[in-house]
């Protein structure tokens, strides 16, 4: 006997996964089952398919999803979810068109979070943590990224990894956690990034050791980091165990991208400004592209990362809310799927794939989440929604009727059948 049978769903999407993240054309292909039912037992997938093949079949609970679809749980590969304070006072500078660059040039900005992480105990930082994750989950989200990055100093980084880790352990989304120490150089190295990238460094050996992150990451940018320095700090991190990813091109093309690719980090992420041969050594890499038009929308920007020129060219897009206090403080992944669909002029296709398949797959999960497969967990969403085009085009809204997180109901508004 099944725990739980979904039948009657209008549209089932079963991504796949199993043939590695979606590049290209291929992003465009959804596999969606007519009518379809999903059956759960001991918090996995037992059965998919057509309801007309589940007749029979017993449940404890039976769940009629007439008029609604159902999707793998959502993946957010990007985020800077362990942090102190807000930065809401930022809203009258911005108005008044100061840039993000400026305002970091001053000691605000990124610098103000740090103060305020390090002046947040690490209880705080979990309960903080914990706010904002049942609130990604009540979005759909099922699994997520989370970044250190706002202590640059050892006390402070590993607070915040050791936070991620609990949160990981306690809460329903499965956490994934990366290493941004090299997110901003701290006043006190103003003149010496290279002796912050080693004092950085030095963490790396006891991260390893506490299992505290599984990808390092750093913040390539004019003002930050150089191509170069990024490049020696990710290979150094490479040869201790570490995967890499990097925060490039976001705002000026610099060739983060291309380095990215040159030394096959996992992921290139930002890539609003990224250049023509960036985007043919994407398409030619495995490296993934991870797209987060959410921060270009906050920080008032009209031009997107070229998302149809990196898909046309063979590339593999996922997308992301680069959830941080800064410059996209929201969880809401939903509405990153309708700036793709407004401002990347992606297909509603490549947008389920971007939040699913390949998001996993951007955080190393492409085997455990972002399909739905047979012998999963069922990580899966029920929606609101007749049709998977539906979610791209209705903006601004909650679409989530059920979230199951390994089988159990996680959050919900109201019972499917009502
Ligand atoms: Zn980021």
């Amino acid at each position: 006997m099944l725990d739980t049978l979904l039948t009657s769903i209008d549209q089932l999407l079963a991504v796949q996964a199993s043939g590695g993240p979606k590049r290209g054309k291929d992003m465009a292909v959804l596999p969606v089952v007519e009518n379809g039912a999903i059956g759960i037992k001991d918090g996995k997938i037992a059965f998919v398919g057509t309801t007309e093949e589940v007749k029979g079949l017993d449940a404890k609970e039976i769940i009629d999803c007439k008029g609604k679809i159902v999707t793998p749980g959502l993946v957010d590969p990007h985020t800077h979810l362990v942090f102190g304070g807000s930065r809401e006072h930022e809203m009258a500078l911005k108005q008044q068109g100061v840039s993000y660059l400026e305002i970091l040039a001053q000691g605000g900005g990124i610098l103000s979070t740090v103060n305020a992480t390090k002046n947040t105990s690490e209880e705080e930082l979990f309960r903080k943590g914990w706010f904002h994750l049942n609130r990604s989950l009540r979005l759909g989200v099922t699994t997520m990224e989370a970044k250190s990055g706002y202590g640059l100093d050892r006390e402070t980084e590993l607070k915040q990894l050791r936070v991620a880790k609990r949160l990981n352990e306690a809460h329903d989304i499965d956490l994934v956690s990366t290493f941004l120490g090299a997110h901003a150089v701290p006043a006190e190295y103003k003149d010496m990034p290279e002796k912050f990238l080693e004092s950085m460094l030095d963490v790396l050996p006891q991260i390893k050791e506490e299992g505290l992150a599984e990808f390092v990451d750093i913040f390539c940018e004019t003002g930050v980091f150089t191509v170069e320095q990024s490049r020696r700090f990710l290979e150094r991190a490479k040869d201790l165990g570490f995967n890499v990813k990097i925060h490039a091109d976001e705002i000026v093309p610099l060739g983060g991208t291309e380095m990215a690719c040159e030394i096959g980090a996992i992921t290139a992420d930002h890539l609003v400004g990224v250049s023509e041969e960036g985007i043919k050594m994407l398409a030619a890499s495995e490296t993934i592209a991870v797209l987060l038009p959410g921060t270009t929308f906050y920080l008032g920007k009209d031009s997107y990362a070229p998302a149809r020129s990196i898909i046309e060219a063979g590339g593999t897009v996922a997308l992301s809310t680069d959830f941080n206090p800064g410059s996209s403080p929201t969880e809401n992944l939903q509405f990153i799927m309708n700036l793709a669909a407004l401002r990347l002029k992606m297909k509603p296709e490549e947008i389920w794939n971007a939040v699913t398949v390949n998001a996993a797959y951007a955080i190393g999960r492409g085997s455990e989440a972002g399909a739905i497969e047979t012998g999963r967990w069922a990580d899966l969403v029920l929606w609101d929604a007749p049709n998977y085009q539906y979610l791209p085009y209705h903006y601004g809204v909650n679409h989530v009727n059920t979230v199951w997180k390994k089988g159990k109901k996680a959050e919900g508004r109201k019972p499917a059948y009502a």
